[in-house]
């Protein structure tokens, strides 16, 4: 007997033929002699909606109260979902975040979960009941209700599996698995059977929808072995865990980041400290910066480059305009621009990893605007307009097609 957390999403429970389909995953589970724990999001678009009809309300709507509304998502599967593991025959209780134990700290819209206290859960599967858990909610010290941030239920998922020693945490969604690209977009997409916490983590980061990457964070922090499935396709999925088998692969992932802009100083004075200023500047309004690039320019001057998401580009354009150290230069922002990388924990001990992928382009005729690297991930910045076809590329050139 095994004690094993499962979360579905909320395609997984979009309507009611999904949720008795979770429902009887679900029971098929128990049915085998395991404790099971069961946390769900919200149905289908629930939280999207939920969030335009507070913005019609109240545009600045306080986030308090946005809590206290999205949370009622999570209130509303759950509830289903035990209705219809009861009407199967099987013995279940829903629980909310906060009966469920879990404490946060106080920032509404984004929480951090400070522990679980597993007391409730832990008698619930003495009594051999399921448990159903509310995910992306908990309470803080002002016993108020705080939400984790989007797509925060696989975070409360992992964090009960830690919390409860669980043997293993089961990630359902629409999608069979974790892939080397974006089937929908990729022609020779595989899904990978296995991939490591660290490569999990960069493809999470750089937008592969498959997991939150909070919760990746915290499966490697206690060890938690994730396995990423399809709630309507019973077939193995992806396990996400510290070393994974290579199946002869360099590399696990291509991704394209669109949410990107490029901003340029041009033509600084090349004194001491103006990269400080300028990177201070940006901290100091918790802009997050990506690539960065320095080089000379014309008559003793010198250019910096460097990336940011697509809203903060027009931002960070502004604040540098306050800066004395740049009067003169030229400031702008570009945000017709992607970033394409390649993922995998194998590069670092393949030499020509980075020229193949440069050539993958090369042959295609796409420029190459920047470069970062790092032990296990290549990116590129290129036009916005070449970036599929970058994937692709790219993609033939390192996953064999058979
Ligand atoms: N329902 C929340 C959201 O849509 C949490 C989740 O889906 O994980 O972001
Ligand atoms: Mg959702």
């Amino acid at each position: 007997m095994a004690l094993i957390v499962q979360k579905f999403g909320g395609s997984s429970v979009a309507n009611a033929e999904r949720v008795k389909n979770v429902a009887k995953i679900v029971c098929d589970t128990y049915k085998e002699g395991n404790d099971v724990v069961v946390v769900v999001s919200a149905q289908g678009d629930t939280t999207d909606d939920l969030i335009s009809e507070a913005k019609v309300i109240n545009p600045k709507a306080p986030k308090r109260e946005l809590d206290q509304l999205l949370a009622a998502g999570e209130q509303i599967s759950i509830s289903l979902l035990a209705m219809a593991i009861e009407s199967l025959g099987y013995p279940v209780i829903s629980l909310l975040g906060w009966q469920a134990g879990f404490n946060t700290n106080s920032v509404y819209g984004s929480a951090r979960i400070k522990n679980i206290r597993p007391n409730r859960l832990q008698a619930e599967l003495a009594k051999r009941n399921i448990v159903v858990v509310a995910g992306f909610q908990g309470i803080n010290r002002y016993d108020d209700i705080t939400t984790l941030g989007r797509g925060g239920s696989d975070t409360s998922a992992v964090a009960i599996a830690a919390a409860l020693h669980a043997d293993k945490c089961q990630i359902f969604t629409d999608v069979e698995g974790v892939y080397t690209a974006d089937p929908r977009k990729v022609e020779g997409a595989k899904k990978l059977k296995e991939i490591t916490y660290d490569e999990m983590l960069e493809l999470a980061t750089l937008g592969a929808q498959v997991l939150n990457n909070r919760s990746v964070e915290m499966a490697k922090k206690y060890s938690i072995k994730l396995e990423v499935l399809s709630s309507l396709n019973p077939i193995p999925g992806t396990i996400v865990k510290e070393v994974a088998k290579m199946e002869k692969m360099l590399i696990r992932g291509v991704t394209n980041d669109t949410d990107v802009a490029l901003v340029s100083i041009l033509g600084v004075q090349d004194n001491p400290g103006v990269a400080f200023k300028v990177f201070a500047k940006l901290s100091q309004k918790q802009i997050n910066v990506d690539i960065i690039l320095q080089s000379f320019g014309r008559n003793s001057t010198k250019d910096i480059v460097f990336s940011v998401s697509k809203e903060n580009g027009p931002v960070a354009v502004e604040l540098l305009k306050e800066l004395d150290v740049l009067d003169g230069a030229e400031i702008v922002c570009d945000t017709s621009v992607a970033k394409v990388s390649i993922v995998g924990a194998g590069m670092e001990s393949h030499p020509g990893t980075a020229t193949k992928m440069f050539e993958a382009l090369y042959d295609r005729g796409i420029n190459i605007k920047m470069i970062s690297t790092s032990e296990i991930k290549i990116s590129v910045i290129i036009d916005a307009d070449e970036a599929e076809r970058a994937v692709s590329a790219v993609h033939s050139a390192f996953i064999p097609n058979d």
